[in-house]
């Protein structure tokens, strides 16, 4: 039995792509360019865009942080696909959220933390939360596959070292940064959120939906 997807309601947790768009200090912005245009009396609208791959809603590959680590076109798209779980943790703003923040009993494989703590992703705050390596070990230990958070990162901005992105490459987990949970009650849904194959990409944008089956009360 496949599900019918049109009995599902769509929640887009995906920022909108824009030059509004915050990315990390000092990479690059989102661009567009018009090459061609009708207001300069060209037959299309053609465009180009320059930006980092690490753009609002995006997964990482594992050679951005490992450098054996693999590019984005590799990674199995079952990561990204299916049952997931929206978790609500009460960190304070610039921590580390440890195993005893999540507000919810872990019972999937995939798992969204919301945080709350980079609430506009049109304008950059330092102070977002991020994984620590404790949690790491326990959502692993639990089964866990892919760790999505509404933060531009699963380290702390003034983190070198990346412990997390590292913890979560011995594992060969998954991650999902920059998705927007605002709307978003905790609890399970179908996860969707695949990279493009960008030939050794250290990262790819997704356009990442959550599907929840609609109920008839
Ligand atoms: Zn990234």
């Amino acid at each position: 039995m496949y599900p019918n997807l049109d009995e599902y309601e769509i929640f887009d947790i995906t920022p909108m792509i824009s030059e509004q768009l915050a990315v990390w200090p000092g990479d690059q912005p989102f661009q567009r360019t018009e090459n061609l245009s009708f207001k300069n009396e060209d037959n299309l609208v053609l465009s180009s865009i320059n930006t980092t791959v690490h753009l609002g809603a995006h997964t990482d590959a594992p050679n951005h942080y490992h450098p054996e680590g693999k590019g984005i076109e590799s990674r199995p798209l079952n990561f990204y696909l299916g049952e997931c779980q929206v978790v609500e943790v009460n960190t304070i703003k610039g921590k580390r959220i440890k195993p005893a923040d999540m507000q919810q009993e872990i019972s999937s494989h995939r798992i969204l933390l919301k945080t709350k703590s980079f609430p506009r992703p049109d304008r950059w705050n330092p102070n977002f939360c991020a994984l620590s390596t404790e949690l790491v070990d326990f959502l692993h230990e639990k089964g866990v596959r892919l760790i999505g958070i509404d933060t531009p990162s699963v380290d702390l901005q003034e983190d070198k070292e990346l412990e997390c992105h590292n913890r979560i490459y011995n594992y060969d987990m998954a991650i999902l940064e920059g998705i927007v949970l605002d709307q978003v009650a905790p609890g399970k849904y179908q996860l969707i959120a695949l990279p493009l194959p960008i030939k050794n990409g250290d990262a790819s944008p997704v356009r990442a939906i959550l599907l929840k089956e609609k109920t008839n009360d």
